[in-house]
Protein backbone atom coordinates (compact mmCIF):
# COMPACT_ATOMS: atom_id res chain seq x y z
CA UNK A 1 0.00 0.00 0.00
CA UNK A 2 1.35 3.43 -0.77
CA UNK A 3 1.19 5.95 1.63
CA UNK A 4 1.70 9.71 2.29
CA UNK A 5 4.88 10.20 3.15
CA UNK A 6 5.99 13.60 4.77
CA UNK A 7 9.31 15.03 4.14
CA UNK A 8 12.10 12.55 5.89
CA UNK A 9 14.50 15.53 7.11
CA UNK A 10 11.43 16.50 9.20
CA UNK A 11 11.77 13.71 11.29
CA UNK A 12 15.12 14.80 12.54
CA UNK A 13 13.32 18.56 13.59
CA UNK A 14 12.52 19.42 17.12
CA UNK A 15 9.08 20.35 17.25
CA UNK A 16 9.41 24.35 18.88
CA UNK A 17 9.02 24.01 22.46
CA UNK A 18 6.20 26.62 23.91
CA UNK A 19 7.04 27.35 27.92
CA UNK A 20 4.64 25.40 29.87
CA UNK A 21 1.21 26.57 32.10
CA UNK A 22 0.02 24.41 34.46
CA UNK A 23 -3.23 25.13 35.81
CA UNK A 24 -3.08 26.08 39.50
CA UNK A 25 1.00 27.51 39.06
CA UNK A 26 1.99 30.75 38.05
CA UNK A 27 3.87 30.74 34.61
CA UNK A 28 6.97 32.36 34.74
CA UNK A 29 8.33 30.32 31.49
CA UNK A 30 7.15 32.47 28.26
CA UNK A 31 8.23 36.01 29.07
CA UNK A 32 5.06 37.19 28.70
CA UNK A 33 3.68 40.88 30.22
CA UNK A 34 1.94 40.01 33.28
CA UNK A 35 -0.81 41.49 33.03
CA UNK A 36 -3.98 41.97 30.62
CA UNK A 37 -4.48 44.58 28.16
CA UNK A 38 -5.31 48.04 28.93
CA UNK A 39 -8.25 48.73 29.15
CA UNK A 40 -7.77 51.03 25.94
CA UNK A 41 -6.82 48.28 24.07
CA UNK A 42 -8.95 45.75 25.38
CA UNK A 43 -12.16 48.19 24.25
CA UNK A 44 -10.59 48.40 20.63
CA UNK A 45 -10.43 44.94 20.59
CA UNK A 46 -13.71 44.19 21.32
CA UNK A 47 -14.89 46.73 18.79
CA UNK A 48 -12.80 44.97 16.12
CA UNK A 49 -14.43 41.87 16.96
CA UNK A 50 -17.98 42.87 16.00
CA UNK A 51 -16.06 42.88 12.55
CA UNK A 52 -14.46 40.14 12.04
CA UNK A 53 -16.85 38.60 9.46
CA UNK A 54 -15.15 40.76 7.17
CA UNK A 55 -11.09 39.98 5.80
CA UNK A 56 -8.58 41.83 7.33
CA UNK A 57 -6.21 44.69 5.51
CA UNK A 58 -3.69 41.88 4.22
CA UNK A 59 -1.51 44.96 3.44
CA UNK A 60 -1.37 46.12 6.97
CA UNK A 61 -1.90 49.53 6.04
CA UNK A 62 -2.46 51.58 8.65
CA UNK A 63 -0.02 49.69 11.54
CA UNK A 64 2.66 49.49 8.73
CA UNK A 65 2.57 53.75 8.44
CA UNK A 66 1.85 54.50 11.60
CA UNK A 67 5.53 51.70 12.62
CA UNK A 68 7.29 54.00 9.80
CA UNK A 69 6.69 57.15 11.31
CA UNK A 70 7.94 56.05 15.11
CA UNK A 71 11.00 54.58 13.10
CA UNK A 72 11.56 57.56 10.55
CA UNK A 73 11.69 55.17 8.07
CA UNK A 74 9.55 55.01 4.36
CA UNK A 75 6.40 52.43 4.76
CA UNK A 76 8.05 50.97 2.20
CA UNK A 77 11.45 49.65 4.24
CA UNK A 78 8.61 47.78 7.29
CA UNK A 79 7.02 44.66 7.09
CA UNK A 80 4.12 43.35 9.92
CA UNK A 81 4.39 39.72 10.06
CA UNK A 82 2.23 37.18 12.78
CA UNK A 83 4.34 37.63 15.34
CA UNK A 84 8.17 38.14 14.60
CA UNK A 85 8.08 34.66 14.76
CA UNK A 86 7.06 34.26 11.27
CA UNK A 87 9.19 37.56 10.06
CA UNK A 88 12.20 35.44 10.60
CA UNK A 89 10.62 32.66 8.70
CA UNK A 90 9.81 34.89 5.74
CA UNK A 91 13.47 36.31 6.08
CA UNK A 92 14.91 32.85 5.85
CA UNK A 93 12.52 32.25 2.88
CA UNK A 94 13.22 35.71 1.00
CA UNK A 95 17.02 35.52 1.10
CA UNK A 96 17.98 31.94 1.20
CA UNK A 97 17.77 28.70 -1.55
CA UNK A 98 18.37 25.24 -0.13
CA UNK A 99 22.01 24.80 1.07
CA UNK A 100 22.53 28.48 2.23
CA UNK A 101 23.66 29.30 5.19
CA UNK A 102 22.24 31.37 8.48
CA UNK A 103 24.37 31.56 11.07
CA UNK A 104 23.25 32.59 14.91
CA UNK A 105 24.68 31.62 18.42
CA UNK A 106 23.58 29.06 20.42
CA UNK A 107 22.40 29.03 22.57
CA UNK A 108 19.66 31.60 21.24
CA UNK A 109 16.17 31.96 19.92
CA UNK A 110 14.66 28.31 19.56
CA UNK A 111 13.00 29.44 16.84
CA UNK A 112 15.75 30.02 14.48
CA UNK A 113 16.69 26.29 13.67
CA UNK A 114 13.51 25.41 12.87
CA UNK A 115 12.77 28.17 10.66
CA UNK A 116 16.29 27.66 8.41
CA UNK A 117 15.97 24.29 8.80
CA UNK A 118 12.42 24.00 7.17
CA UNK A 119 13.38 26.20 4.44
CA UNK A 120 16.09 24.08 3.38
CA UNK A 121 18.72 26.15 4.70
CA UNK A 122 21.89 25.16 6.51
CA UNK A 123 22.32 26.36 10.19
CA UNK A 124 25.56 27.27 11.51
CA UNK A 125 25.32 27.76 15.20
CA UNK A 126 28.19 29.65 16.97
CA UNK A 127 28.41 28.80 20.76
CA UNK A 128 27.80 31.74 23.38
CA UNK A 129 31.19 32.58 25.23
CA UNK A 130 31.98 32.04 28.40
CA UNK A 131 30.34 34.89 29.53
CA UNK A 132 26.88 33.91 27.90
CA UNK A 133 27.26 36.32 25.32
CA UNK A 134 27.69 36.68 21.78
CA UNK A 135 30.96 35.78 20.95
CA UNK A 136 30.67 37.97 17.73
CA UNK A 137 34.45 37.39 16.77
CA UNK A 138 33.68 33.62 16.57
CA UNK A 139 30.53 34.70 14.24
CA UNK A 140 32.79 36.51 11.82
CA UNK A 141 35.20 33.92 11.68
CA UNK A 142 32.02 31.33 10.74
CA UNK A 143 30.55 33.57 7.66
CA UNK A 144 31.64 31.47 4.76
CA UNK A 145 30.38 32.56 0.69
CA UNK A 146 26.83 30.45 1.34
CA UNK A 147 26.02 32.58 4.07
CA UNK A 148 23.26 35.00 3.65
CA UNK A 149 21.95 35.75 6.86
CA UNK A 150 22.73 36.22 10.20
CA UNK A 151 20.37 36.53 13.42
CA UNK A 152 21.89 38.47 16.31
CA UNK A 153 19.27 38.03 19.72
CA UNK A 154 19.92 41.43 21.29
CA UNK A 155 19.57 40.99 24.53
CA UNK A 156 19.61 37.28 24.10
CA UNK A 157 16.82 34.94 24.21
CA UNK A 158 17.28 32.88 26.61
CA UNK A 159 20.43 34.45 28.30
CA UNK A 160 19.72 37.99 28.41
CA UNK A 161 22.64 39.15 27.87
CA UNK A 162 23.40 41.78 25.76
CA UNK A 163 26.03 43.23 23.04
CA UNK A 164 27.46 46.35 23.36
CA UNK A 165 27.65 49.19 20.92
CA UNK A 166 31.32 49.31 20.43
CA UNK A 167 31.47 45.44 20.03
CA UNK A 168 28.45 45.83 17.40
CA UNK A 169 29.84 48.31 15.67
CA UNK A 170 32.80 46.52 15.04
CA UNK A 171 30.77 43.70 14.00
CA UNK A 172 28.56 44.96 11.71
CA UNK A 173 31.63 47.08 10.32
CA UNK A 174 33.45 43.25 9.17
CA UNK A 175 30.06 41.65 8.03
CA UNK A 176 30.44 41.52 3.90
CA UNK A 177 27.93 43.96 2.68
CA UNK A 178 25.75 41.37 0.50
CA UNK A 179 25.11 39.39 3.99
CA UNK A 180 21.96 40.67 6.07
CA UNK A 181 22.53 41.31 9.44
CA UNK A 182 19.30 41.03 11.40
CA UNK A 183 19.28 42.36 15.17
CA UNK A 184 16.56 40.63 16.86
CA UNK A 185 15.25 42.99 19.72
CA UNK A 186 12.22 41.62 20.89
CA UNK A 187 13.27 42.66 24.27
CA UNK A 188 14.19 46.00 23.68
CA UNK A 189 11.82 47.65 25.62
CA UNK A 190 13.63 46.44 28.76
CA UNK A 191 16.88 47.61 27.97
CA UNK A 192 18.65 49.85 30.42
CA UNK A 193 22.01 49.82 29.79
CA UNK A 194 22.59 53.33 27.74
CA UNK A 195 25.67 51.28 25.79
CA UNK A 196 23.19 48.66 24.14
CA UNK A 197 21.97 49.83 21.18
CA UNK A 198 19.08 50.76 19.40
CA UNK A 199 19.12 48.69 16.27
CA UNK A 200 16.95 51.24 14.70
CA UNK A 201 19.58 53.34 13.54
CA UNK A 202 21.87 50.53 12.10
CA UNK A 203 19.05 50.01 9.76
CA UNK A 204 18.82 53.97 9.01
CA UNK A 205 22.89 53.85 8.84
CA UNK A 206 23.90 50.69 6.87
CA UNK A 207 22.49 48.45 3.27
CA UNK A 208 22.51 45.12 5.34
CA UNK A 209 20.91 45.52 8.77
CA UNK A 210 17.37 44.64 9.72
CA UNK A 211 15.76 45.03 13.38
CA UNK A 212 12.80 42.89 14.41
CA UNK A 213 10.43 43.89 16.92
CA UNK A 214 7.34 42.57 18.62
CA UNK A 215 3.98 43.69 20.35
CA UNK A 216 4.54 40.17 21.99
CA UNK A 217 6.19 41.10 25.17
CA UNK A 218 5.90 44.78 26.07
CA UNK A 219 3.17 45.70 25.01
CA UNK A 220 0.77 42.54 26.14
CA UNK A 221 -0.13 40.83 22.77
CA UNK A 222 1.34 37.44 22.98
CA UNK A 223 -1.75 35.85 22.32
CA UNK A 224 -2.50 38.01 19.19
CA UNK A 225 0.43 37.86 16.89
CA UNK A 226 1.88 40.29 15.48
CA UNK A 227 5.48 41.56 14.91
CA UNK A 228 7.26 43.89 12.77
CA UNK A 229 10.51 44.10 10.52
CA UNK A 230 12.42 47.59 9.87
CA UNK A 231 14.80 46.62 7.02
CA UNK A 232 16.53 47.74 3.56
CA UNK A 233 13.79 48.38 0.77
CA UNK A 234 14.27 45.19 -0.93
CA UNK A 235 14.81 42.96 1.82
CA UNK A 236 11.20 44.34 3.54
CA UNK A 237 9.82 43.33 -0.30
CA UNK A 238 10.92 40.24 -0.74
CA UNK A 239 9.72 39.36 2.83
CA UNK A 240 6.17 40.76 1.99
CA UNK A 241 5.89 38.62 -1.00
CA UNK A 242 6.56 35.00 1.18
CA UNK A 243 4.05 36.61 3.53
CA UNK A 244 1.20 34.34 3.97
CA UNK A 245 -2.18 36.38 2.92
CA UNK A 246 -4.45 37.92 6.07
CA UNK A 247 -2.09 36.36 8.58
CA UNK A 248 -1.70 39.29 10.72
CA UNK A 249 -5.59 39.23 11.90
CA UNK A 250 -8.07 41.99 12.33
CA UNK A 251 -7.84 42.30 16.04
CA UNK A 252 -4.36 42.24 16.18
CA UNK A 253 -3.91 45.29 13.50
CA UNK A 254 -6.36 47.28 15.64
CA UNK A 255 -4.73 46.06 19.12
CA UNK A 256 -1.22 47.06 18.20
CA UNK A 257 -2.10 50.36 17.74
CA UNK A 258 -3.76 51.00 20.65
CA UNK A 259 -0.86 50.04 22.18
CA UNK A 260 0.88 52.94 20.36
CA UNK A 261 -1.32 55.05 21.68
CA UNK A 262 -0.63 54.00 25.47
CA UNK A 263 3.29 53.45 24.53
CA UNK A 264 3.40 55.31 27.60
CA UNK A 265 2.44 53.72 29.88
CA UNK A 266 3.35 50.19 28.66
CA UNK A 267 6.66 51.69 28.43
CA UNK A 268 6.92 52.73 32.52
CA UNK A 269 5.20 49.06 33.22
CA UNK A 270 8.64 47.89 31.40
CA UNK A 271 10.85 50.26 33.82
CA UNK A 272 9.27 48.44 36.63
CA UNK A 273 9.99 44.95 35.27
CA UNK A 274 13.73 46.16 34.39
CA UNK A 275 13.65 47.20 38.60
CA UNK A 276 12.32 44.16 39.69
CA UNK A 277 14.78 42.36 37.18
CA UNK A 278 17.20 44.11 39.56
CA UNK A 279 15.95 42.48 42.81
CA UNK A 280 15.38 39.33 41.41
CA UNK A 281 19.21 38.57 40.32
CA UNK A 282 20.40 40.14 43.42
CA UNK A 283 18.55 38.13 45.56
CA UNK A 284 19.47 35.03 43.66
CA UNK A 285 22.99 35.60 43.19
CA UNK A 286 23.01 36.21 47.27
CA UNK A 287 21.88 32.91 47.25
CA UNK A 288 24.69 31.77 45.61
CA UNK A 289 23.78 31.40 42.20
CA UNK A 290 25.25 32.12 39.43
CA UNK A 291 23.17 34.67 36.87
CA UNK A 292 24.58 36.66 33.85
CA UNK A 293 23.33 40.11 33.63
CA UNK A 294 20.23 40.69 31.83
CA UNK A 295 18.55 43.11 29.44
CA UNK A 296 15.71 41.45 29.30
CA UNK A 297 12.16 40.88 30.89
CA UNK A 298 13.98 37.30 32.31
CA UNK A 299 17.05 35.94 33.98
CA UNK A 300 18.98 33.20 33.37
CA UNK A 301 20.61 30.48 35.83
CA UNK A 302 23.05 28.53 34.59
CA UNK A 303 22.66 25.23 36.01
CA UNK A 304 24.01 22.72 33.46
CA UNK A 305 22.66 18.88 34.69
CA UNK A 306 20.21 20.43 37.32
CA UNK A 307 18.09 22.19 35.04
CA UNK A 308 15.56 20.03 35.00
CA UNK A 309 15.70 19.52 38.47
CA UNK A 310 15.63 23.06 39.61
CA UNK A 311 12.35 23.31 36.86
CA UNK A 312 10.61 20.36 39.37
CA UNK A 313 11.93 21.60 41.98
CA UNK A 314 9.81 24.41 41.67
CA UNK A 315 7.06 23.29 40.05
CA UNK A 316 6.52 21.63 42.96
CA UNK A 317 6.17 24.92 44.69
CA UNK A 318 3.68 25.60 41.47
CA UNK A 319 5.77 27.84 40.04
CA UNK A 320 6.81 27.00 35.97
CA UNK A 321 10.01 28.01 34.68
CA UNK A 322 11.38 27.23 31.27
CA UNK A 323 14.81 24.55 31.70
CA UNK A 324 16.76 23.59 28.55
CA UNK A 325 17.87 20.26 29.83
CA UNK A 326 22.11 20.03 30.50
CA UNK A 327 22.17 23.61 29.91
CA UNK A 328 20.30 26.20 32.17
CA UNK A 329 16.84 27.69 33.37
CA UNK A 330 14.94 30.45 32.05
CA UNK A 331 13.02 32.72 34.59
CA UNK A 332 10.42 35.77 33.25
CA UNK A 333 10.07 38.77 35.48
CA UNK A 334 6.46 39.45 36.57
CA UNK A 335 5.02 41.40 39.41
CA UNK A 336 6.67 41.44 42.54
CA UNK A 337 4.48 39.06 44.23
CA UNK A 338 5.07 36.52 41.84
CA UNK A 339 8.78 37.02 41.80
CA UNK A 340 8.55 36.70 45.30
CA UNK A 341 7.33 33.02 44.80
CA UNK A 342 9.40 33.03 42.61
CA UNK A 343 12.71 33.35 45.34
CA UNK A 344 11.07 31.58 47.90
CA UNK A 345 10.82 28.20 45.79
CA UNK A 346 14.64 28.91 44.68
CA UNK A 347 15.67 29.83 48.14
CA UNK A 348 15.26 26.10 48.83
CA UNK A 349 16.78 24.42 45.99
CA UNK A 350 19.18 21.93 47.73
CA UNK A 351 23.27 22.18 46.92
CA UNK A 352 22.59 25.15 44.47
CA UNK A 353 25.89 26.51 44.44
CA UNK A 354 27.32 23.14 43.87
C1 LIG B 1 9.51 36.21 22.16
C2 LIG B 1 10.49 36.43 21.09
C3 LIG B 1 10.09 36.87 19.85
C4 LIG B 1 8.68 37.25 19.62
O1 LIG B 1 8.01 36.37 18.90
P1 LIG B 1 6.54 36.72 18.41
O2 LIG B 1 6.39 35.78 17.30
O3 LIG B 1 6.53 38.15 17.98
O4 LIG B 1 5.64 36.46 19.57
C5 LIG B 1 11.02 37.08 18.86
N1 LIG B 1 12.32 36.88 19.10
C6 LIG B 1 12.75 36.47 20.29
C7 LIG B 1 14.19 36.30 20.52
C8 LIG B 1 11.84 36.22 21.31
O5 LIG B 1 12.28 35.79 22.49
Amino acid sequence: MMSVKPRADLDALPSYVAGRSVPGAIKLSSNEAPGGPLPSVAKAIAEAAAEVNRYPDTAVTALTHRLAAKLGLPPERVAVGCGSVSLCQQLVQALCAAGDEVLFAWRSFEAYPVVTHVALATQVRVPLDAAYTHDLDAMLAAITPRTKLIFVCNPNNPTGTAVRREELVRFLDAVPPEILVVLDEAYREYVTDPDIPDGVRFVHERENVATLRTFSKAYGLAGLRVGYLAAPEAVADAVRKVYVPFSVNALAQTAALACLDAEDELLARCASTASERERVRTELLEMGYRVPESQANFVWLPLGDRSLEFAEHTLADKVVVRAFAGDGVRVTVSTPEENDLFLRTARTFPHRDA
